[in-house]
């Protein structure tokens, strides 16, 4: 599972910050265009986390929405799925926004 992959990443790359100290709430920035299931990577999270320092800790999701720019009318828009195409019908578009994965915050106890 593509999730499973991701959690594990994020919590190695936590704990290598927090090291032995027991964080509470971890905080993800996981945006629409990302591919990434929210409810599946936290329950991923939530299995991957027992027995280290992170478990029980909250996860807490930001949901950035997509944006593009079309380059033919100049204009940014709303991207709410994989499909990238202006209302012009170009299809000559860049993602400016949604694509993001990251983690933004710990709190450690
Ligand atoms: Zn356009």
């Amino acid at each position: 599972m593509h999730e499973l992959a991701i959690a594990e990443s994020i919590i190695d790359a936590v704990l290598e910050r927090t090291g032995d100290r027991s964080v509470t709430v971890v905080r993800l920035q996981v945006g629409r265009l990302s591919g990434v299931v929210p409810d599946a990577l936290t329950f991923c999270f939530e299995l991957a986390t027992a027995g280290t320092a992170i478990e029980g800790a909250e996860l807490e999701i930001a949901e950035p929405t997509g944006r593009a720019h079309c380059r033919d009318c100049d204009v940014d828009f709303v991207v709410d799925d994989l499909i990238l195409l202006c209302d012009c019908g170009s299809a000559d578009v860049e993602v400016v926004a949604g694509r993001e994965l990251s983690v933004t915050s710990v709190e450690v106890a």
